[in-house]
């Protein structure tokens, strides 16, 4: 086994959602960003984004390639159609669970939650109260005393995160590669902005391998290779 992790900074769009109603939830904005910590002594709180939120578009990343490869990954998240019982998979569990983990799986990557970079803005000033008036799901107008309040972090916020995983020696440099490729898929397409909880930049900051930390180009190639030698499905 080796040991992995993958540091990346994001940077929030329209401000992360970070407490809210129901009344948001029932309008699909991500309910899994909701979240924040207290910091310090005082009834400041700071926003987060939980590692759950960043496991989950990840391995949606990795789904995607897969498939591309001609590999068949069973559907996340519900259990009915996850390995083992989604019937397509003849050994399960698919790479994917392999490495997420699933509902007779173990996880193994493990995703701490994205916090704030910076500690010069005091906590207070990095969420705002937002008020907006949900709409009616069929007929698309403002109902009536629907306001809802969302607190959102401030756009522009800064957030560190990581992700580390314990990795069969043989499948390092493929697994490692399809979590960097991903994670650089997801950058591209700007996380969750269609839904305005997303992210306006995110990069990755270091790879490291058994706590060595590897070059830029290092990981770059170690992408490339990765990829290229994908097991095949059997
Ligand atoms: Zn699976």
């Amino acid at each position: 086994m080796k040991k992995v992790s993958v540091s990346y900074r994001l940077t929030a769009e329209s401000g992360v959602i970070v407490g809210s109603s129901t009344d948001v939830l029932s309008i699909g904005i991500d309910k899994a960003t909701i979240r924040r910590r207290k910091v310090g002594g005082g009834a400041a709180q700071e926003p987060l984004i939980p590692g759950s939120t960043l496991k989950g578009k990840i391995r949606y990343e990795c789904e995607r390639i897969l498939s591309g490869l001609d590999h068949k990954i069973c559907r996340a998240p519900r259990a009915e159609t996850m390995c083992p019982h989604h019937p397509e998979i003849e050994n399960p569990p698919c790479e994917v669970c392999k490495l997420f983990g699933g509902p007779s799986e173990q996880s193994h990557l493990f995703f701490g939650d994205a916090t704030v970079k910076s500690r010069d803005v005091p906590a207070q000033f990095l969420t705002r109260v937002q008020a907006g008036v949900s709409l009616s799901r069929k007929r698309r107008t403002a109902e009536d005393e629907r306001l809802f309040y969302a607190e959102r972090g401030v756009a522009g916020t800064v957030y560190e995160g990581k992700l580390e995983g314990y990795l069969e020696d043989d499948l390092v440099e493929p697994q490692l590669a399809l979590v960097i490729t991903a994670i650089e898929r997801l950058a591209a397409i700007g996380g969750a902005k269609s839904r305005g909880a997303g992210w306006t930049n995110l990069e990755i900051a270091s790879v490291a391998v058994n706590g060595q930390i590897l070059s830029r180009e290092e990981w770059r190639k170690l992408r490339e290779k990765g990829l290229s030698v994908w097991p095949k499905s059997k």
